[in-house]
């Protein structure tokens, strides 16, 4: 296969956010009387925040949280979030790696989050040596992950071939949308579910860590100059 652009989800593949974000999340839902563990978050990584606590506060009480309630929670999760990691949560080890490595062969990288915490998102080039040649987050799409949108956007506006892109993920929803966006899709698991739950949705290829799909990259393209 001949790799000329790769789409790299943000939150558990760039950059080391999701314990903080788990621990963040089941807090600040909690406090609100919607009970919820870190785990679920894992599970539930990809979708928008007002979606789970809506589909949460209906299974709960039969009926959907109010604007009110769905702000304050998310007003707790940032500041729990925030208080947690300074603002910034560090990067993934040997990410940086993947990046530099793609990038000196001429290879495309792009961002394609369903984040929309503007702090992180401005500060990808900053943090990655401007390694990016467009970044997609939730402010780009009407529909997020599992949705393939995000995806389809970031090849649309790529301009290569479905076959010449490659797709970093860390979490089965996130696979879900690149699978149905029809992309080659690496899944590397950072976080605390098992690999089954993203052989579930059909990864191409499951990686342990960075190191490891590093070392994919280098025999996949090193094997096409
Ligand atoms: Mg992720």
């Amino acid at each position: 296969m001949t790799i000329k652009a790769v789409f790299f989800d943000q939150d558990g593949v760039l950059y080391n956010s999701m314990p903080y974000h788990a621990e963040s999340w089941a807090w600040a839902m909690t406090k609100h009387g919607l009970p919820y563990t870190a785990m679920e978050t894992y599970r539930n990584e990809g979708r928008t925040s007002v979606g789970v606590i809506q589909e949460l506060h209906q299974r709960m009480y039969g009926t959907p949280a109010s604007p009110e309630l769905v702000e304050a929670i998310y007003k707790d999760k940032t500041a729990h979030f925030t208080e947690m990691t300074g603002g910034f949560p560090g990067i993934i080890p040997d990410v940086d790696r993947v990046l530099n490595f793609l990038h000196e062969h001429g290879i495309a990288c792009w961002v394609v989050t369903g984040s929309g915490q503007k702090n992180l998102i401005n500060a990808l080039n900053g943090t990655f040596n401007n390694v990016f040649s467009g970044i997609i987050s939730s402010f780009d799409v009407q529909k997020g992950k599992p949705d393939p949108e995000p995806y389809l956007k970031a090849w649309e506006r790529c301009g290569f071939k479905k076959e010449e892109c490659v797709v970093v993920e860390n979490a089965p929803l996130g696979v879900r949308a690149a699978k149905a966006a029809d992309l080659f899709t690496c899944a590397v698991n950072t976080g605390i579910l098992p690999d089954s739950d993203l052989a579930a949705e059909h990864a191409d290829k499951i990686f342990p860590d960075m190191a490891a799909l590093l070392q994919w990259f280098e025999t996949t393209i090193t094997n096409n100059l």
